[in-house]
């Protein structure tokens, strides 16, 4: 299997690193983003943004998580439920005549004006592509730090409080959803919850605003390794979650 070896694997990695520096071009402000609800062609690329409609390489092996998420869960997740969004929503793009060189992140914000297929399959694509980078494998007494850590400090009191009621809205989301970290129109960063694919920076959202950490909290994520334990699969994958890029995000906007 040839992108399981550690050398291809380090070379994509090093290939992306440029791409993204290539891609970030425009620096955007939250509001120039947020305000692209009400005028979507001003809406300009900001580091981190997903902003293709198609399925990027995994930024690890499948079996990278192990102990954390098993590598069945992964390859299943990443090649099947997500590869499905990413293809339903190519055919939905293509059927109601969106312009797929046009960011995602234009799209999202007026997300009403199209069909639920549309709408799940957009949320599905943007949300599994966002939840990959979230994680990388496991480090000791992995937590943020710098100006994202002073912010949850900040709004929640402290780091273990935050992952508290993270963790709560998580475990209490009913039926399929995510939980989010995100920043309000006023900056402020706030945890939320949304169902089946839906995200904050949809118009039809429970939750508004720009995603910085997404937890998919679906039953595929982790029922092979978990089963009906949600609450041990979120208490478990604070180990593996990446916050060098949630950081990345936060300070983008
Ligand atoms: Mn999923």
């Amino acid at each position: 299997m040839p992108d399981n070896k550690p050398n291809s694997r380090r070379a994509f990695i090093a290939t992306s690193v440029k791409g993204a520096a290539t891609v970030a071009i425009g620096l955007a402000t939250m509001n120039e983003l947020l305000s692209s609800c009400n005028s979507p062609k001003k809406v300009m690329a900001v580091p981190g943004m997903i902003t293709g409609y198609i399925q990027q390489p995994l930024p690890y092996n499948y079996d990278s998580l192990e102990n954390v998420i098993d590598k069945l869960t992964m390859e299943i997740h990443y090649t099947k439920h997500a590869a499905t969004y990413t293809k339903n929503l190519n055919d939905a793009a293509a059927a109601e005549k969106v312009d797929t060189a046009k960011p995602l992140e234009e799209l999202l914000p007026k997300i009403s004006r199209y069909s639920a297929k549309m709408r799940n399959n957009a949320g599905g694509h943007y949300n599994h592509e966002m939840f990959w980078k979230c994680m990388r494998p496991k480090i000791n007494d992995n937590k943020p730090s710098g100006k994202l850590l002073e912010a949850i400090e900040k709004e929640h009191g402290s780091f273990a409080n935050f992952k508290s009621q993270f963790s709560e809205t998580a475990k209490s989301r009913f039926g399929s959803g995510w939980a989010w970290l995100y920043t309000d129109f006023a900056k402020n960063l706030k945890i939320g919850s949304t169902a089946n694919q839906d995200n904050p920076l949809m118009d039809v959202s429970e939750v508004k605003g720009f995603p910085v950490l997404a937890l998919d909290v679906w039953e595929h994520a982790y029922y092979l390794k978990y089963q009906n334990k949600r609450a041990d699969y979120i208490d478990n994958w604070w180990n593996v979650v990446n916050w060098a890029y949630i950081q990345q995000r936060y300070e983008a906007v």
